[in-house]
């Protein structure tokens, strides 16, 4: 991109738009937070929604973009190693057991880098994101679990720019790193070290309440949840008790347009840009799914080594036809009744797609919807927006016109 410095009168002139007002990106904008600053004069090149460059990003990142040909590239894209992971200490309240959380404090101990922008909640609502430069663990540990909502996370970028800081940690999801790293080299760092997490069917704080209120017994407890490997949503109530609703009883005709469309268009669930990626969908039940793709992520990586009990990733089953069967459902919007849901999720998680093919499971599932998506809402983005791994990982399946 072309390069403006920091300091360059066009940089100085630029302004921030004001909250509320409509987007560059129009109804694809995620809130990624790039515009909340001056850094928005970068936003028709840096935007994931309106400029798709994961190619060359990768290539800028990681110094190659993905191989085509290879199947794991193809899937999880540029990576040194994966493995499943778990902390043998967890961390209470985190989302899983704290890796994210652990390795951020970790590099803010040693001194690595001097702050850690991450996303704390407002103090009247537990799921209203509130992006943060971190500067002490306690501020780390704040944020820990997910926020399941947009989050502005880049909005904090002038303050990084105004407080001379040179080593930075991010942890963001897709849209947000694909903005930043558009933007990296404006930011004057001297070292930039980028945790992700995989992220998929995002929504607004509005749409989170109709996902709780139409999912969940008890909408107004929940401080936690999660779509996990054993086809079930997991809820976690404000008493500790746990309640759990499988895939396929989800009310997915009331939920039909509750995804914030920049999620129904997105083709970067396993955070292609970031250095190391933190999620759970290529491990085993209850282990997390660690992706290194370059040596600032095994550098990140190996700081919680000692904290870590491991094992390597494994794959069973096949995918190919669950994913051809549940198409005409998502396009629809179908719902079954729970005791046929509750049966389906028990036969799909006694025979069905493991591991990595579990993985390769959600993104088939996701990606198909979102080609399907775009082409019926957004014809003429169809060429630029889809990335060719997008493409092929389509292509594998028979599509509804
Ligand atoms: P913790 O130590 O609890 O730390 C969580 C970190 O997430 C915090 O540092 C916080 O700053 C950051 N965070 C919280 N909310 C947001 C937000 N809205 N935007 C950006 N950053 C945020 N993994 C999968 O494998 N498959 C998925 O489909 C998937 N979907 C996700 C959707 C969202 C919106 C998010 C935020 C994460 C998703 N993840 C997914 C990642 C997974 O849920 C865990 O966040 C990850 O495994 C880290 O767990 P942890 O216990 O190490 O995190
Ligand atoms: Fe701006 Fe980010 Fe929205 Fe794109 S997604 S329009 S960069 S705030």
């Amino acid at each position: 991109m072309t390069a403006v410095s920091p300091n360059s009168p066009q940089h100085k002139k630029a302004k921030a738009l004001k909250p509320g007002s409509r987007r560059p990106a129009k109804e694809l904008c995620s809130e990624c937070g790039l515009c909340d600053t001056y850094y928005v004069h970068y936003v028709k090149e840096a935007c994931a929604f309106i400029n798709q460059q994961i190619p060359e990003l990768e290539e800028q990142a990681h110094g190659r973009s993905r191989d085509l040909e290879r199947d794991d590239d193809l899937y999880f894209g540029v990576h040194n190693t994966m493995m499943a992971a778990r902390k043998t200490q967890p961390i209470e309240g985190a989302q899983w057991t704290g890796i994210v959380s652990s390795i951020a404090i970790e590099m803010l101990n040693r001194g690595l880098v001097e702050g850690v922008v991450c996303v704390q909640n407002t103090e009247s609502d537990r799921f209203q994101p509130m992006p943060v430069i971190a500067r002490t663990p306690e501020d780390i540990l704040a944020a820990r679990v997910n926020k399941p909502t947009l989050s502005p996370n880049l909005s904090v970028l002038e303050q990084i720019e105004q407080s001379g800081m040179k080593r930075l940690l991010v942890i963001g999801v897709g849209c947000q790193i694909q903005a930043l790293r558009a933007v990296q080299a404006q930011l004057g760092l001297e070292k930039l070290y980028v945790l992700g997490t995989p992220c998929v069917d995002n929504v607004t704080r509005a749409g989170l309440q109709t996902f709780l209120d139409t999912t969940s017994r008890s909408p107004e407890t929940v401080v936690y949840y999660e779509f996990m490997q054993d086809f079930r949503v997991h809820f976690k109530h404000e008493d500790g008790s746990t309640e759990t609703v499988p895939f396929f009883g989800l009310k997915t005709n009331q939920l039909k347009n509750v995804f914030a469309p920049s999620c129904m268009s997105c083709f970067d669930y396993v955070n292609s840009l970031a250095d190391l990626v933190v999620g759970y969908m290529g491990a085993p039940f209850g282990w997390q799914w660690l992706v290194v793709r370059n040596e600032t992520g095994q550098e990140m990586l190996d700081l919680v080594q000692d904290q870590l009990e491991t094992q390597p990733v494994m794959s069973q089953g096949d995918r190919h036809n669950a994913v051809q069967q549940s198409i005409p459902a998502y396009d629809k919007g179908v719902t079954l009744p729970m005791w046929a849901a509750k049966l389906m999720g028990v036969v799909i998680e006694k025979i069905g797609p493991k591991g990595l093919e579990y993985a390769r499971f959600s993104i088939d599932s996701h990606f198909t919807r979102n080609y399907l998506y775009v082409k019926r809402n957004y014809p003429n983005k169809l060429a630029q927006h889809i990335p060719e791994f997008a493409k092929r990982i389509v292509g594998q399946y028979n599509l509804p016109k």
